[in-house]
This record gives C-alpha cells, sequence and structure tokens, in this order.
C-alpha cells in the first residue's frame, strides 16, 4: 500500500467538517479538508445561529400522527411536503414514523441530552482557537406558544427536557412581552432557557475554525470527494478532479450530501434531508434581544450582524429541488404577523439538514469500510454538536474511547 498523505482526510467543510478537521488537528494528526464549496456554505451557512443545548427533543412525537392531516394539507403548516418525492421515498417516512411512538421518542429524547449535555464541552474550545468568542451572546433563548393548546401538547416534551437536565423559566404573557416588547402575535405562555447562547454569523464561524486550521497548517483541498475505498491500513480517496489521496483515515462529514461519497458505506444509511428556509430583514436586527422560537409556527426569529433572521419550518422533498416559494412565503407571512409591517425581506434561503428517520446522528466507524468513520446525519442540531462530534471522531481516529456512552450513534444500527 502507499504511503499516506495525511493521517485523516474529512469530507465536507461545514460546521460538522470543520469541527472534527480542528479537534484532529489540535490532538497533533497531519489532517486535510476536501471541500469544492467554500467551507460553511451549505445549511451550516443559513440556520438559526442558536446553541440549542436544550434542544433533546426530536421533531418524531406521537402528535405528529395525529396531527398528519393538518401537516400534510394546510397553508399554515409548518411542515411542506412534495407528495411524489413522498411516495418515491416511503420507506424514510415509514421508519420515520415508526420511531414517533410515545416510548422511541422518550429514549431518542435521552440518547440526544446526554450528547447535548457535553455540547459546550466540544464547542467552546473551538471557539476559542478560533478567536470566535465576539461572535457568540449569551442572553437566553425564548420560546413562545400562541395557544394554550398547542402549550398544553408540548407538556411532556418539556417535562422530557426537565428530565435531562435542561433549566428554564415558565413565563406568561406579560413577562414574555416585557422580554421583548416587538412581538405582536397573540402570545399564551412561553419558556425562557437559562443560560441559552446564540451565535450572531455562523457562516463566519465556520470561516474564523477553518482560518485556524489552515493556520496552523492544516491542508484545505478545494475538491469534493467522489468514493472512496478502505483498507487494513487506510482510505484511498478519489476527489472531484479524478486524483487520489491517500490517509490513515477517511472522516465522511458532507451533512446531507454524505451519501454521494461511494464506497465509504455512507450510501448505504437512511439518510434524507428535512429542507429548511430562511428569511432575512436588514433593517430589523435590533427589534429582539434573543432568539425567538415561535413553536406554533415552527421558526426561529434571530437577531444577527447581517439583521433579522427568520429561520425554520421543515419540508420533506429531498437535494434536487430548488427553493420552495411556499414556504419562503409562510416565512414571510408569519414574521410580519410576529412583528407587524417588516416590509419584503432582503434574502430568502434554502438549507438542508441531514436526517435520519430516527432524530440520532452517526457517529463513529462505517460498518461497510475499513478505517472510515461517519459524522453526519445532526438534523436541527447540527451547529450546537459539531464540537462534541469533532471531539468524538478525535478520540475515534486515535483509537482511544470518547469520555461517555456514544453506542447509540453508532452507524451500525443501520447495517
Ligand atoms: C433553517 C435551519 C435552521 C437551523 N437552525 C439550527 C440551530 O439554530 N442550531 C443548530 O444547532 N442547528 C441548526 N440547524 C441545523 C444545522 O444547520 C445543521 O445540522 C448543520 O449545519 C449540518 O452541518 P454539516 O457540516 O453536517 O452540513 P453542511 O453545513 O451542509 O456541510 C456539508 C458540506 O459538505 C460538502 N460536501 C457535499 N458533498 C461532498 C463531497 N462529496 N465531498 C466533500 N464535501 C462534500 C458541502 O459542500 C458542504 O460544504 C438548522 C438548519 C436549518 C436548515
Amino acid at each position: 500500500m502507499p504511503e499516506c498523505d495525511y493521517d485523516i482526510l474529512v469530507a465536507g467543510a461545514g460546521i460538522v467538517g470543520v469541527s472534527c478537521a480542528l479537534w484532529a488537528q489540535m490532538r497533533g494528526a497531519k489532517v486535510a479538508l476536501a471541500d469544492a464549496n467554500p467551507p460553511g456554505s451549505g445549511a451550516s451557512y443559513g440556520n438559526a445561529g442558536t446553541i440549542a443545548t436544550y434542544a433533546c427533543v426530536p421533531v418524531n412525537s406521537p402528535s405528529i400522527v395525529s396531527g398528519l392531516p393538518f401537516y400534510l394539507f394546510s397553508k399554515e403548516s409548518p411542515l411542506g411536503f412534495d407528495w411524489a418525492y413522498a411516495l418515491k421515498n416511503m420507506p424514510w417516512m415509514i421508519s420515520f414514523l415508526r420511531h414517533c411512538s410515545a416510548q422511541r421518542v422518550s429514549e431518542i429524547t435521552d440518547h440526544l441530552g446526554n450528547l447535548l449535555s457535553h455540547a459546550d464541552a466540544g464547542l467552546d474550545p473551538l471557539i476559542e482557537a478560533a478567536g470566535a468568542q465576539d461572535l457568540m451572546v449569551s442572553n437566553d433563548c425564548l420560546y413562545v406558544w400562541s395557544t394554550q393548546k398547542g402549550y398544553e401538547d408540548a407538556k411532556a416534551s418539556n417535562e422530557a427536557r426537565r428530565r435531562n437536565g435542561v433549566v428554564f423559566d415558565l413565563l406568561d404573557a406579560e413577562e414574555i412581552s416585557a422580554l421583548e416588547p416587538a412581538l405582536k402575535m397573540p402570545i399564551h405562555k412561553g419558556l425562557l432557557y437559562r443560560g441559552a447562547r446564540h451565535v450572531r454569523n455562523p457562516e463566519a464561524l465556520v470561516q474564523r475554525m477553518h482560518a485556524r486550521f489552515v493556520a496552523d497548517g492544516g491542508a484545505w483541498l478545494q475538491l469534493g470527494v467522489s468514493q472512496s475505498q478502505g483498507d487494513a491500513d487506510g482510505v484511498s480517496a478519489t476527489l472531484s478532479d479524478g486524483t487520489t489521496v491517500r490517509a490513515g483515515k477517511l472522516v465522511v462529514a458532507a451533512g446531507a450530501h454524505s451519501r454521494s461519497i461511494r464506497g465509504s458505506g455512507a450510501e448505504h444509511t437512511p439518510l434524507d434531508t428535512e429542507r429548511g428556509h430562511h428569511v432575512l430583514y436588514k433593517a430589523h436586527g435590533d427589534l429582539i434581544s434573543r432568539p425567538v422560537g415561535w413553536a406554533d409556527a415552527g421558526f426561529y426569529a434571530i437577531p444577527m450582524n447581517a439583521g433579522l433572521r427568520v429561520a425554520g419550518t421543515v419540508e420533506l422533498a429531498g437535494l434536487d429541488k430548488p427553493k420552495s416559494p411556499g414556504r419562503i412565503a409562510y416565512l414571510t407571512r408569519k414574521s410580519h404577523e410576529m412583528f407587524g409591517d417588516l416590509g419584503p425581506p432582503n434574502e430568502d434561503w434554502l438549507g438542508f439538514r441531514p436526517t435520519f428517520p430516527d432524530a440520532l446522528p452517526a457517529i463513529g466507524p462505517s460498518p461497510h469500510a475499513p478505517n472510515t468513520l461517519f459524522a453526519f446525519g445532526h438534523q436541527h442540531i447540527g451547529l450546537t454538536l459539531a464540537g462534541i462530534t469533532g471531539r468524538i471522531i478525535a478520540d475515534m481516529a486515535e483509537g482511544r474511547a470518547p469520555n461517555f456512552d456514544v453506542a447509540p450513534f453508532d452507524p451500525k444500527r443501520f447495517a
């Protein structure tokens, strides 16, 4: 076998891939990072920026099944569907629904809760290494229900959060309006997640981490990885220009596109995408002082450097279709209900959340290819979980056991 060019080759320069690359490099490995696109230009560009350590409850829920008629057919639904795509992807849908029983949701919540309890320990060293403290805001996060029914329906989820150590205050309408006087939609109750942080520019966070990686000697290959072949000594990866790179380990961190890396085993996983959109109002960045999640509407409004970003909702329509005018119209209409007339948005955006039917990321060895590690499938909380994923991958690449139980995220659950 040829000599290795690198100890580790990371495929994908989103927040997860860059975190893996930087963690491995900080541990002393010789690392290359490969992506045809600029760092942080995928899902990691336009997300809601919340470090959502409280977000242990998955989208999967028993109430999704009973609420299906509303979710599928109402114009006011935060969930959008492409029927042709849904039919083609029926196995994913059925598997998703199988993970919606109360028992299964409780298990998933506890697994995510455990991983999230380590999130800051994984992310903070990277923020420090990248000199990105100025992008971080610690001013809690507010989550609001407009209706009593919405709030009552979420009671079990809120209890599950408490069980997982999430700290929050329950606020009434008056307390919420006192905190965020710009809110104009009906308010029933809300939660204030104490100690929650957000990022004022998620793309810049990835770019700063990437700059640190390169400044410390990391190799930046501006090419995709099209296929890989693992063997007993390492991995040979074919790049998009046809050249081959040899590394001791390959880390697949290409987010929702991870299945495109043939031979890595990622192509055998049931990965799909929950598409999310955002709209941006440049002139209104000071309307609120913290992220405000509008639970009934399925999105966050977030104060960012670029303005007020309104980001969220879920659309099941795959990777190939362009931005959805219907989803953008929904976000625009609802943000005007939330704040009054904001004028037309200055930007709209589509991003691909990488999601497995069981809402758990795949972190660990490929069941199909030697010396290949998976780091993808972080659904709605990839920004939050990127740092700890990078640390786990760095541990595994060194042959060291992570300092907590990561078995629930083992990719062999799909084998
Ligand atoms: C609307 C919305 C709001 C969100 N809000 C939050 C939030 O508030 N908090 C939170 O924690 N998370 C949030 N998320 C989720 C979060 O953005 C994602 O989970 C996270 O960005 C995924 O990161 P990633 O690095 O896996 O993927 P990406 O950022 O998509 O990066 C994947 C990279 O892989 C590259 N790639 C593709 N194919 C290949 C290949 N063959 N070889 C090499 N590279 C390849 C792509 O070019 C891309 O750069 C949100 C997502 C959306 C859509």
